[in-house]
């Protein structure tokens, strides 16, 4: 009987390859053009093998290497599903809402077996860790929400537990106009920012969803003066995605042939996410929190909340 189950899971593998064999579940509101894009940045990424020449980068980046087996290892532990800009969790993706009676637990990184931010570049949206968001919203109102995406139900008690990122306008933009948008080089950004999401599935208390910090209103960028697009953390979202752009230019975009404006481009990128760490920028203990899903009663209706932007 089991062999005949797998038979027949093979044969509906064979039939839809993409929804075995993806990175990411996928709700439908992200396009297929954009779902294959995001398949093409992950299946690069995990053939490539970059080393590290300092252990100061892996203390960063907090990944055992820089492998890409291990890089994709880390992410998909953190994020699992992708939902579109047109996603919208409180209208009818809503499922419910829940009361807990509990503050959030600290949680080992052991029992969360699984597992995305306003990027303030020109003010525009590149990507949204959205369960994160959720979460944070469900913890300033003692209430765990349920919601659905890519048909399927996630109560969202961490930010893990949905592992939900959300595609922003910026995402899919031109970084070079002679370069495609599935060239290597838009590859590597993209996926410095699938890092950059996860990491706000991270960190615990005062340090939960490693959250952005004010810029300072001396700010060098005016843009960012008093806004949510410096970082805290010698650990968080920029400094991981500025180690992995790092060694990603010379050792996977400069080997696959990307052009001097190409990797020219990156380095701005990376020296833009460099500048936003303040002085004051600490390690944090990464180890990810939640409710206890046991201490749950069913609440009630449809939440009154503003959006929640992140
Ligand atoms: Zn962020």
């Amino acid at each position: 009987m089991r062999r005949l189950s797998n038979t027949v899971f093979a044969l509906v593998c064979l039939t839809w390859l993409s929804a075995c064999g993806s990175y990411y579940k996928y709700d439908s509101t992200v396009s297929g053009e954009q779902k294959s894009l995001i398949e093409k940045d992950m299946g690069r990424i995990e053939g490539t093998e970059m080393i590290a020449q300092n252990g100061d980068d892996l203390r960063t980046i907090q990944i055992a290497d820089l492998s890409g087996p291990s890089l994709i290892n880390w992410l998909q532990n953190r994020n699992r599903v992708v939902v579109g800009e047109d996603y919208d969790w409180l209208g009818s993706n809503f499922v419910t809402q829940q009361k807990v009676t509990s503050a959030p637990q600290l949680l080992t990184s052991a029992q969360l077996d699984f597992p995305s931010t306003v990027n303030a570049g020109g003010t525009v949206t590149v990507m949204v860790n959205l369960g994160a968001a959720i979460y944070l919203e469900g913890v300033k109102k003692n209430v765990v929400y349920t919601v659905t995406a890519a048909d399927t139900e996630w109560r969202v008690w961490s930010p893990r537990s949905a592992g939900m990122i959300q595609v922003g306008e910026g995402l899919f933009n031109l970084m070079v106009e002679s370069s495609p948008l599935d060239s290597w080089a838009h590859s590597v950004r993209r996926f410095s920012t699938y890092l950059h999401e996860a990491t706000h599935t991270d960190g615990n208390g005062d340090h939960r969803a490693f959250a952005h910090a004010s810029c300072p209103s001396t700010f060098y960028r005016t843009e960012f003066r008093d806004q949510y697009a410096c970082e805290g953390y010698l650990n968080g979202p920029y400094s991981r995605q500025v180690v992995f752009l790092k060694y990603a230019i010379p050792q996977v975009c400069a080997e696959k042939g990307c052009s001097s404006a190409e990797q020219d481009a990156l380095l701005k990128t990376m020296a833009d996410y460099d500048s936003r760490k303040l002085s004051t920028a600490v390690y944090a203990d990464p180890t990810p929190e939640g409710y206890n899903v046991g201490e749950i009663s069913e609440f009630g209706v449809m939440p009154q909340v503003s959006e929640v932007s992140w």
